[in-house]
């Protein structure tokens, strides 16, 4: 595997590797990498021929310095399980090599998707996601990029940044991985302790009560449920639940058959924010 810090002897590279009329499959992460950034790294190998991936803690997605501060970094890890999936080419750039010196997001419109959620709980996450992915799809200029479903609404964000921006490259989303117990794999899940780990999977057993309920009782009802849920949780903090649209993401109160829908969820176990969703039927 390649390592490169530059964005010149990035593009250096991947231009002769275009010239060979290679396909370019791109990850973006912000490292810490776990069994659910391999599996959208084995869905790149499997779509293209050269795999980039990028390890960026990107500064301007986090509303919370702590957050920011606290984000693990394991690059001698993450750089032995690349290795293990035949990652071709990583990018770890510093900060200054995004930004040069101005590290602040740009402005989007991505027609209201970004107010709902995640947006409205964290203040300016999607311009610093949209800023960091723009930058790097440019200096990346890959054939398809390949996104968890894990972060729905910033897939979502993504492909209507490159439909309205007329970028040209392919959005693949991939499928949420899981830990045995449920619960979705990320980052943050090291920063659990034992209590707070043996917990977690409630986030997702809920989730799957929640898909067996939809085929029967109302969105309002099931949403008052979970809040119920978590109403004494000892160690799991309700911030919010909703079942959204899939397409605008706006929190539904009546089913029509044409539409798919989602349930979203994010709660804090002490400091660590934990986010899932899941695919609901309509029956
Ligand atoms: P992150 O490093 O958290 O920014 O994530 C990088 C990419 O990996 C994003 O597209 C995430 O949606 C994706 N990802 C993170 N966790 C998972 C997971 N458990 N399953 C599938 N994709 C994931």
């Amino acid at each position: 595997m390649k390592i490169f810090t530059t964005k010149k002897d990035l593009k250096d590279c991947l231009s002769v590797l275009k010239l060979k009329k290679e396909t370019i499959g791109f990850v973006p992460t912000m490292g810490a990498l776990h069994e659910g950034h391999l599996s959208l790294i084995k869905k790149a190998k499997q779509k293209t021929t050269v795999v980039v991936v990028s390890i960026f803690v990107n500064p301007t997605q986090f509303d919370k310095k702590e957050d920011l501060l606290k984000y693990p970094k394991t690059f001698d890890n993450d750089t032995k399980l690349l290795e293990s999936v035949g990652c071709d080419v990583l990018f770890f750039p510093s900060v200054d090599e995004i930004y040069s010196g101005n590290v602040v997001s740009e402005k989007f419109n991505f027609d209201g998707l970004e107010h709902q959620m995640e947006g409205k709980f964290r203040a300016g996450h999607f311009d610093g996601v949209g800023t960091v992915v723009k930058a790097l799809f440019n200096i990346v200029a890959p054939d398809k990029a390949f996104f968890g479903q894990k972060d729905f609404q910033q897939l979502q964000i993504i492909k209507k940044l490159v439909k309205k921006q007329r970028l040209n490259v392919k959005i693949k989303g991939c499928a949420i991985y899981r830990d045995q117990d449920g619960l979705a794999m990320s980052s943050r899940n090291t920063r659990l302790n034992d209590t707070q780990r043996i917990a977690a999977p409630f986030i997702y057993k809920t989730l799957k009560k929640v898909r067996k309920k939809f085929g029967t009782e109302s969105a309002v009802k099931i949403t008052a449920w979970v809040e119920n849920q978590f109403k004494n949780h000892p160690s799991l903090k309700l911030e919010y639940f909703t079942i959204a649209d899939e397409k605008s993401l706006k929190t539904i109160e009546t089913k029509e058959s044409d539409k798919k829908y989602r349930a979203f969820i994010a709660v804090f176990a002490g400091d660590i924010r934990l986010i899932d969703n899941i695919r609901l039927k309509h029956n």
